[in-house]
């Protein structure tokens, strides 16, 4: 099979084309022909070194793909060649307490597709049965390659852990990323205020196309001040982080007493210091968030495609991934990256 990969963690300018064999599916496995994967920014930080575990090369990367069921194991029973699906990447254990009570993503062996396994770079990728879920109707591969790892961890940072309530209001940081046009998404849902930041202009306006009530530009007003004056003093219910060093305590400091700090990313450092007398003074509550349990992308699925959608920045052909992944790293980029395969 084609395949993209690298044999050396030196950014997207090491990615090459090759050929490799393609996997077997085992009796519970499925072999899917991968017609399209999505960028994460998790990609990225292991091709460029930047991941703390050892990632075995040379590497066929990739987290989030969809496809068609080539091949099924003998001892798959929902699914069969032909059928149209999302590859969602965590990978788990099954057995387990936390398995089994749907919290997969708390698996002391959870790690996702495309870390230390082959990924969804190539033709074909083999994963268990319940690894798939079926595309929902009237969705194309492009969207449905966006949905695993972001909408999964929108849905657990907001839903499942902060408990989002009709009517909250939101700090969203990072508004024009992947995860925060899911975010604002899933927080509308809510009927929530979403206040957004960016850091270009031209995202502004499509930020609030989105349904973002206000959207910030970080590079040239005070985010907290920002805060104060949209909500007349009353700070936000829900901060949501993933860039971490840069706006860590502008979250601290927009949240309302018992307000909730959600962080899933540290994109500009994963080091902050924080003032403990602001975090036990305010009742605030910090959840750590990675990705999402399986269970959260059954139930999100059924929003796609008419109250949930994709927000595609550009779509790449396979032979340009080194240009997708310059792209992602520019930061010039609204929503997904997707390539072709
Ligand atoms: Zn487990």
């Amino acid at each position: 099979m084609k395949a993209l990969y690298y044999d050396e963690q030196k950014g997207p300018a090491a990615i090459k084309a090759g050929d490799f064999p393609a996997p077997e599916p085992a009796a519970n496995e499925v072999l899917v022909r991968v017609k399209a994967f999505s960028l994460n920014h998790l990609d990225a930080w292991i091709m460029t070194g930047n991941y703390p575990a050892k990632v075995p090369l040379p590497h066929i990367f990739g987290s989030d793909a969809s496809g068609i069921v080539e091949k099924a194991g003998a001892g798959v029973r929902h699914a069969k060649p032909g059928d149209e699906v999302i590859v969602f990447p965590g990978l788990s254990c099954g057995r387990c307490e936390r398995c089994l009570s749907g919290h997969d993503n708390e698996c002391r062996d959870f790690s996702l597709l495309g870390v230390i396994t082959p990924g969804v770079s190539a033709e074909y990728v083999k994963v268990r049965e319940e690894n798939i879920f079926f595309k929902p109707a009237g969705l194309s591969f492009e969207e449905a390659s966006g949905i695993g790892i972001t909408y999964s961890t929108a849905w657990n940072s907001l839903v499942l852990r902060a408990g989002i309530r009709q009517g909250d209001t939101l700090l969203i940081h990072g508004g024009g990323s992947g995860a925060g046009t899911a975010l604002i998404q899933v927080a509308k849902l809510y009927h929530a205020l979403v206040i957004a930041t960016v850091g270009d202009d031209w995202k502004i306006a499509k930020a609030k196309e989105l349904g973002a009530d206000h959207v910030i530009n970080h590079r040239r007003e005070d985010v907290v001040e920002a805060v104060k004056r949209i909500t007349k003093g009353e700070l936000v219910d829900i901060a949501v982080d993933h860039v971490g060093a840069a706006t860590f305590n502008q979250s601290v400091s927009g949240l309302k007493k018992g307000g909730k700090l959600v962080t899933f990313g540290a994109t500009s450092g994963d080091e902050v210091k924080v003032s403990l007398r602001h975090v036990f003074g305010k009742n605030i509550t910090i959840h750590g968030v990675y990705v999402g349990p399986k269970a959260s992308v059954a139930q999100l699925l059924r929003l796609f495609p008419h109250q949930l959608k994709t927000v595609i920045d550009s779509v790449f052909e396979f032979n340009d991934a080194q240009k997708a992944y310059e792209k992602l790293l520019s930061r010039q980029v609204f929503g997904k990256i997707v390539v072709r395969v």
